[in-house]
């Protein structure tokens, strides 16, 4: 576990108890605070041990140092940051807490990873290329590893941290070595006033580092390349790479990083690796035995000639952008919970695309959109597309589940829908 000395004797309200609010009760137990922890789920209340349990929103909070968040709790619409800010206590996540923690940590490096899409691949990538170089290192934050849970590093080790907007928003002292943005495009906008202010907290990851760390920036969309210039304007130009969209690049040793996305992660992670100072022998050889994550244009069957590939991470119209781009002719299932109204960042793959399915609550209005433009049918549920793009699939195409949605109208989370969509390719044989 790892826990910060000054957490002793102090008084901390934790909310939201899934994992990683579990493992910060715990951390801070085993610190020496003094905990009060809260979940509407009383399943997860009943997960705490050594904790008192109250409501924040009901208790008086004057003499809590703290209240510990999770990145789920929208703070733009739930009472507590009211509350908090009429008491005078600040509002943080388990990262500032690890920031807290630092100092009693060996010696050691962070690398911190946003944007809005390809987060997680890039984070896995540079601890792959790590671990390949012999260097002991750790992931943490959003790639769902709790990082207050984990056994510190060794001297010398490396932590690598996804970090989401929501994270960035809940720490002000995480100083990273290298910083990494990807790309930012429009998401989350019903957590934030606009999208100004969804790019704004993903500049606070650079804003935080100090001269002499390096901050590696996706110049691909204009609010990164607007970041990039704020932080070479502030006197970081040496501390500055710059990755330029399209650069073409020989891919063909890596088979887990294809498609002009991952050329921009695998850019990405280089650059990061370069500036922890890792040789160009384990670069590559970590950038060619990369396995990739699961969800991700994943293959995941083929049945009569017609491979089936999950996306199922792909939530949003961007991420989609590159699955129809890899694949010369799709039969595109597409729907869910839906983020906005229109598909237009999926449109110059929409040449690739034989046929649509839609599902779920975005499923007729996106088949509206669609309709103009190529063939299209309202599945409804995702088996009853799979079963359809089945049917008419010719030798050759693909069947991509690339949803452009969250998918909380009709599974847990995006890695059960993977998994419903893998057993309904199981069920076609
Ligand atoms: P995140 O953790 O930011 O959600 P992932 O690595 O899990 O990112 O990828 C999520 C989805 O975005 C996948 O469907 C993937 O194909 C797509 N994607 C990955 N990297 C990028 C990128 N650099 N730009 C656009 N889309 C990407």
């Amino acid at each position: 576990m790892i826990v910060a000395g000054g957490w002793s004797g102090r008084r901390y309200a934790v909310l939201g108890l899934a994992r990683s609010g579990i493992a910060t009760v715990n951390a801070l137990l085993a610190g020496g605070a003094n905990v009060t922890a809260w979940d509407s789920d009383p399943a997860r209340r009943n997960a705490v041990s050594g904790a008192s349990l109250a409501d924040p929103l009901e208790i008086d909070l004057a003499g809590f140092d703290g209240i510990i968040v999770s990145p789920g709790v929208p703070l733009n619409s739930h009472p507590i940051a009211a509350r908090a800010a009429a008491a005078g206590v600040p509002i943080l996540g388990d990262i500032e807490l690890f920031a807290q923690a630092r100092a009693d940590l060996p010696p050691h490096r962070i690398v911190g990873i946003t944007g809005t899409n390809g987060k997680s691949t890039t984070t896995a990538l540079i601890h792959h290329i790590l671990q390949t170089a012999g260097v002991p290192t750790l992931m943490g934050g959003n790639i769902g590893l709790p990082i207050l849970e984990q056994q510190p590093l060794v001297a010398g080790g490396v932590y690598v941290l996804e970090l989401s907007s929501y994270q960035i928003d809940l720490t002000t002292a995480l100083h990273c070595d290298v910083a990494v943005l990807l790309n930012i495009t429009p998401d989350h906008l019903d957590r934030y006033a606009g999208f100004d202010a969804y790019a704004a907290s993903k500049a606070r990851l650079f804003a935080m580092q100090s001269p002499g760390h390096a901050a590696i920036i996706g110049i691909g969309d204009t609010p990164s390349a607007l970041i990039a210039r704020q932080v070479a304007q502030s006197g970081r130009s040496a501390d500055l790479t710059k990755i330029a969209p399209g650069v073409c690049m020989d891919q063909s040793r890596w088979p887990s990083l294809q498609g002009p996305h991952n050329a921009q992660n695998a850019l990405a992670a280089i650059a990061a690796c370069e500036a922890l100072g890792i040789g160009n022998a384990a670069i590559d050889a970590g950038l060619a035995s990369f396995a990739g994550l699961p969800h991700r244009m994943q293959r995941v069957g083929e049945v009569n000639g017609v491979a089936f590939i999950d996306d199922s991470k792909a939530t949003n119209p961007e991420s989609v952008a590159p699955a129809l781009a890899a694949f010369p002719r799709v039969h595109w299932i597409l729907g869910g919970k839906p983020k906005g109204d229109d598909l237009d960042a999926c449109r110059p793959g929409f040449g690739h695309v034989v046929r649509a399915y839609t599902i779920g609550e975005a499923g007729p209005r996106f088949a509206e959109v669609l309709a103009a433009d190529l063939p299209v049918e309202e599945a409804g549920t995702l088996d009853a597309a799979v079963r359809a793009a089945a049917a008419r699939a010719k030798p050759g195409e693909v069947v991509l589940l690339s949803p452009a949605c969250a998918s909380f109208d009709q599974f847990s989370d995006y890695a059960e829908r993977g998994r419903a969509f893998a057993r309904a390719v199981e069920d076609l044989r």
